[in-house]
């Protein structure tokens, strides 16, 4: 009665639907298939931080006498050999356009057990008293809140687990963060001593108290619920958290019931507007050589770190689509490239969220102000410092805008604008306008 357990995106053994229930079931063989075209796209933060976390499910494996086997190649080719030596295939589902159509594909041939592991409520489970998804968060989140969430797995038995590495993982750079989910339990525990700050400083990016568990959350080495169950709720910080894990539900609803999410509006009406699409301010933006300190600090943190604070994600992705006027959807594919935490529910979701094309998105003429924004959430420049050496010497409030600032004091701060550090490349103002014109011809 031996099964094969199809690990994805869920590289954890605790609170793990489908490895629970496949150990419960007799000797297991654990798998990660390494799929050519997920590897590709990985971008230079994911792939190294998934070599990290297979090798630390590795490392934990051995504790239980086994091994995680490692297969290469199209999954709809391998998985179906691979399974054929087994009577159960278990796997956790996923929602992702691209693995909907594989599992499907998979699934006509191979028997999998599927379960669900990666969202506190599976995805389409809650819905509209009509039956339909949600298209607006608060009422999600309401009824997220009330109906019944599933039980947790069964206890992991102490199956025999295979023991064949299978292929060897592919060198890579050094990962972002330790692997593996005994470094995201440290990770998740050094945060819980925080969250009760979490509502009056999580749009700080210059303090950094947000969790960062977002590349945790997207690789499985957490499980939400794992996450709500060590924080708790019942306080304002806790219960704030929770708010923002049910977003990343709302929009994994939103996907399912709409997989051209990354490539269409959701209004469609917003699919008419006409991108200026200007190359050199794009590469502008991608490099973080605005002018805008706080968007250039942005990207800049996003290039070294493969990630951004939200704030920041916000005003930069506010910027590039209102202020420059370039298609959400080039931003949305930049950003998925580069963030460690890159998922397209989040980030298609959240990018139609500032273009105003998506579900319960901010309005279309609601356009951030990044001067206002740097002023409000990075007070003293401290989180522009660190990321824009070239202005470190400025003080703010100058530092929201050098441009403004005088030249005795750019002077005496080593910044010679135009030289040292760029002249912006939009006035906001103007910038403005033109965005809310090229709206409303879309709506018109
Ligand atoms: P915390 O503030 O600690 O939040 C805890 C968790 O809640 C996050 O890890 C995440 O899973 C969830 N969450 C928080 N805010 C949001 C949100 N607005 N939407 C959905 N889920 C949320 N998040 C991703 O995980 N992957 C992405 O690719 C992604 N792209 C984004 C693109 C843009 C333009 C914007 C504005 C936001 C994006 N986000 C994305 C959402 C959010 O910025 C990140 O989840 C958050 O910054 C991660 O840091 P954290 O774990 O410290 O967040």
């Amino acid at each position: 009665m031996a099964s094969l357990m199809w690990f994805r995106r869920d590289l954890r053994l605790t609170d793990n639907p489908a490895w629970a229930t496949a150990t419960n079931h007799g000797p297991v063989t654990a798998c990660f298939v390494l799929d050519p075209r997920l590897w590709t796209t990985a971008g230079p933060h994911r792939g190294p931080q998934l070599i990290a976390h297979l090798r630390a499910l590795d490392r934990d494996l051995r504790i239980h006498g086994g091994r995680l086997l490692i297969l290469e190649g199209d999954p709809v080719e391998v998985l179906p050999r691979a399974a054929g030596g087994y009577d159960a295939v278990f796997a956790n589902r996923d929602v992702t356009p691209y693995a909907l159509r594989r599992d499907r594909a998979i699934d006509g041939g191979v028997d999998v057990s599927w379960h669900d592991g990666s969202y506190v409520v599976p995805p389409g489970k809650v819905t509209t008293q009509a039956g339909d998804p949600y298209q607006v968060f608060t009422p999600f989140y309401r009824r997220w809140l009330e109906v019944d969430w599933p039980q947790w797995p069964p206890e992991t038995a102490p199956a025999a687990v295979g023991s064949n590495p299978g292929s060897a993982l592919p060198e890579s750079a050094p990962p972002l963060m330790e692997g593996g989910e005994d470094a995201a339990r440290r990770r998740l525990e050094t945060f819980a001593g925080v969250v009760d700050g979490y509502p009056h400083l999580r749009d700080r990016p210059d303090l950094d108290q947000t969790s960062r568990l977002s590349a945790d959350l997207k690789f499985g080495t957490l499980g939400p619920r794992t996450i709500i169950e060590a924080l708790g709720t019942g306080t304002q910080g806790r219960d704030a958290f929770v708010r923002q894990l049910a977003w990343r539900e709302f929009y994994a609803q939103i996907l399912l019931a709409r997989p051209d999410m990354a490539r269409r509006a959701l209004r469609p009406e917003y699919d008419r507007i006409e991108w200026e699409n200007d190359e050199s301010q794009f590469l502008a933006w991608t490099e973080g050589r605005t002018g805008y300190p706080i968007v250039d600090a942005g990207m800049r943190q996003l290039a070294a770190e493969g990630w951004m604070h939200n704030r920041v994600r916000m005003i930069t992705a506010s910027f590039l689509v209102k202020d420059l006027l370039v298609d959400w959807r080039r931003g949305e594919r930049f950003f998925r490239h580069l963030l460690v935490d890159g998922d397209i529910p989040q980030n298609a979701g959240n990018w139609q969220w500032v273009a105003g094309t998506g579900a319960d998105a901010a309005p279309y003429f609601r356009v951030f102000n990044p001067v206002t924004q740097s002023r409000k959430f990075d007070p003293d420049g401290d989180y522009i410092r660190r990321y824009v050496p070239e202005l470190a010497g400025v003080a703010a409030p100058a530092i929201h805008t050098p441009w403004d600032a005088p030249g005795l004091e750019l002077a005496a701060a080593g910044v010679t604008l135009g030289e040292t550090y760029p002249l912006p490349v939009v006035d906001h103002a103007e910038a403005r306008l033109r965005t809310l014109a090229a709206y409303e011809a879309a709506r018109s």
